[in-house]
């Protein structure tokens, strides 16, 4: 078919030509001489984004679920009792993750659509005198439901019962595009992946972490081998790796930061938001509902849309890439057949949400659904033409 194929998943997202270009080029030495010259800067850069200024980044040759098993197996011991809550596919399957690794895992369910349960966190934190909680897990952006959940807000439940556990937060579909602060939200470990608000392909992992985690794993007992933070530790500190690093990725990612720094990451904040909104508006439109149950949940990098009774948003994504040559993310789990969902991070505008909207709304028209045509593109338009406001924190 002609034309461009449309890609409004999130993740992985769309690819500035600046970093495709960066990594179209010969195979080099990973252990060469002037090698740390590109790598250590690199490193500190990183650090940029995740608002981290005293701890490091490791960067492993892996997705983002790598960089969730550097965390658990580097940090924590088996059988150590955490916190956790599960409200989508994401959460959901970080907790499997944890137990799977033999940690103590007390995981709230919530009903999705919801976040992370502030109060009952704050509850169990002030109940547990004698700390037996070693770390507590925030998903700042659950993907399959779109909801953003309060990091700051685990913070001060934290700080609240004057707890010394370790605040662990999945940032993969949140942290380039939506408001983080990890040194001032005392983040112990940051997860994030290549794929979704940095723009590249998926092949790293990013695992920002604290001085505390870094202590704390220097007596931890997880078994770690290919994660191991001492191994990278060793070897990052002299500008190279334990093992042979994705150089290509890696050069993408020295593009893609400078991108992140010549924007400015409050202004990639705003432009998340104002699109989302545009997205949002277009939705109340079509008089249909996000899958984020109220507007403190509303994630600026993707929007879970609740399809009417009787449709299958299955059969809206399929439609959308047969008709539209267009991508939309399908509804996973409890909310399959439910939603669709519009992936709305990264390297993107106004025109190229519109080209989604537009993809979404003549699906959603095919495949019987009640709605003026033109009805949510415009509403979208009319907030499109409107100035950017700044994102607003999820905490004072
Ligand atoms: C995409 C995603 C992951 C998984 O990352 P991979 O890079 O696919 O391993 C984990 N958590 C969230 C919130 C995500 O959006």
């Amino acid at each position: 078919m002609a034309g461009f194929t449309h890609l409004f998943i999130p993740g992985p997202t769309n690819i500035p030509e600046q970093v495709r270009q960066a990594m179209n080029l010969p195979m080099e030495d990973m252990r060469a001489g002037s090698f740390p010259q590109f790598t250590l800067p690199l490193f500190e850069d990183i650090k940029k984004v995740f608002m981290n200024e005293t701890g490091r980044v490791f960067i492993f040759p892996s997705s983002g679920t790598g960089a969730w098993e550097s965390a658990m197996t580097n940090v924590l011991s088996p059988g150590d009792r955490v916190l956790m809550s599960r409200f989508g596919q994401f959460s959901h399957l970080w907790v499997d993750m944890a137990e799977r690794l033999g940690l103590d895992v007390d995981a709230i369910d919530c009903e999705w659509g919801t976040g992370v349960p502030l109060d009952l966190y704050a509850e169990k934190l002030q109940a547990d005198k004698a700390h037996r909680i070693k770390a507590i897990f925030c998903t700042q952006n659950e993907t399959a439901t779109g909801v953003t959940s309060d990091v700051a807000g685990c913070r001060a439940a934290l700080d609240a019962a004057n707890h010394p556990a370790l605040l662990f937060v999945d940032g993969v579909s949140s942290i380039g595009s939506i408001d983080f602060r990890q040194e001032e939200w005392g983040v112990d470990c940051a997860v994030s992946g290549s794929q979704k608000g940095f723009m590249l392909p998926a092949g790293l992992g990013f695992l920002s972490v604290s001085k505390k985690a870094l202590a704390a794993a220097k007596t931890a007992t997880g078994r770690r081998c290919f994660f191991s933070f001492e191994d990278m530790i060793k070897t990052n500190d002299t500008g190279y790796f334990p093992y042979t690093p994705a150089t290509q990725l890696l050069r993408g990612l020295r593009a893609s930061l400078d991108l992140i720094a010549e924007e400015g990451l409050e202004a990639i904040f705003a432009r998340h938001h104002h699109l989302a909104e545009g997205v949002r508006k277009a939705v109340g439109a079509w008089g249909l509902k996000l899958c984020a149950k109220e507007a403190k949940w509303h994630s600026d990098t993707v929007s879970a849309i609740l399809v009417p009774e009787g449709i299958d948003s299955g059969d809206v994504v399929k439609r959308a890439y047969q008709k539209y040559q267009t991508s939309l993310g399908g509804g996973l789990n409890k909310v399959a057949g439910k939603v669709f969902r519009i992936g709305h991070l990264g390297w993107l505008n106004e025109v190229m949400v519109l080209g989604s909207l537009s993809a979404a709304e003549m699906t959603l028209l095919d495949c019987g659904v009640k709605l003026a045509p033109g009805s949510g593109v415009g509403a979208a338009i009319e907030h499109f033409r409107g100035p950017q406001q700044p994102a607003i924190a999820k905490a004072a």
